[in-house]
C-alpha cells in the first residue's frame, strides 16, 4: 500500500509532465512539407497512408497518390478515395513482369511511372502525395535513388509526401523527416487466414 502513488503525488507528477511536454509542444513552431516514410515488414503501412489522405481531405487538401503495385487489384482504399473531388489517383505499377522477369520492361515500366509521380510532386496543388510501395523500385534498381530523392526534395515547400514499402533505402530515411518502421509482431495470413476485405484489401 505504502509503495501506490497518493493522489497528492500523482497530481504532481502530472503538473510536471505537463510542464515538460507543454514547453515541448512551444518549442516546436516550425511548419513545412514532411517527407514521411512507413516501412518495415510489419502490416500497416500503406493504411497509415491512407488514414493520412483522410486527414488532410478533411482540412480540404487536394492529394495525389501513385501506387506502384505489382499487380491489378482492387482495393477499398480505391473505391473509397479515386472518385472523391481533390484526389488524383495513378495506378503505376501495372506492367511489371514479375513473372518473365523482363527486366529491362521493368526499368522502362517504372520510369515511365515515375514521370507521372515527378509531375505530381512538382504541382504545388498536391498538398500531400502519397508514394505508396516505392521502396521496391529503389530496391530492385529499377529506378535510380538519387534521382527519386532530388525529385522529391525538390518538391513545393508546404507539400508533404509519404513513402510506403518495406526495406526503405538508408538513403530515404536520411532525407526523411518522420520515420516509422512497422514490426511484424503477428499476422493472420500465417495462421491461414486470407486477405480480408476492409482489414487487407
Ligand atoms: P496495409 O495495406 O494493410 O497497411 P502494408 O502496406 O503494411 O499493409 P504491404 O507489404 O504493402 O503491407 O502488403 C500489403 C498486404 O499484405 C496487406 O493485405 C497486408 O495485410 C498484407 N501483409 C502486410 N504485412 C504482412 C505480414 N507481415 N505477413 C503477411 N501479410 C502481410
Ligand atoms: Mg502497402
Amino acid at each position: 500500500m505504502g509503495d501506490l502513488p497518493t493522489d497528492d503525488h500523482h497530481r504532481q507528477r502530472m503538473e510536471r509532465k505537463k510542464a515538460v511536454v507543454d514547453a515541448a509542444i512551444a518549442r516546436a513552431t516550425d511548419e513545412r512539407g514532411l517527407l514521411l516514410v512507413l516501412t518495415g515488414n510489419g502490416k500497416g503501412k500503406s493504411s497509415s497512408a491512407f488514414g493520412m489522405a483522410a486527414r488532410a481531405l478533411g482540412y480540404g487538401m487536394p492529394i495525389a497518390v501513385a501506387q506502384f503495385i505489382k499487380s491489378r487489384r482492387d482495393t477499398g482504399e480505391e473505391a473509397f478515395f479515386r472518385d472523391l473531388p481533390g484526389v488524383a489517383w495513378h495506378v503505376l505499377g501495372e506492367g511489371f513482369t514479375w513473372e518473365t522477369q523482363n527486366r529491362a520492361r521493368d526499368i522502362e515500366t517504372a520510369q515511365k511511372g515515375w514521370s507521372v509521380a515527378r509531375a505530381l510532386l512538382a504541382d504545388a496543388n498536391n498538398r500531400l502525395v502519397i508514394l505508396d510501395e516505392l521502396t521496391y523500385l529503389l530496391r530492385y534498381g529499377y529506378l535510380d535513388a538519387d534521382d527519386v530523392l532530388a525529385d522529391i526534395a525538390a518538391r513545393p515547400p508546404s507539400q508533404h509526401v509519404v513513402v510506403t514499402g518495406r526495406s526503405a533505402p538508408s538513403s530515404l530515411i536520411a532525407l526523411a523527416d518522420t520515420v516509422t518502421e512497422m514490426r511484424d509482431v503477428k499476422h493472420a495470413f500465417r495462421a491461414g487466414i486470407k486477405a480480408q476485405e476492409g482489414i487487407d484489401l
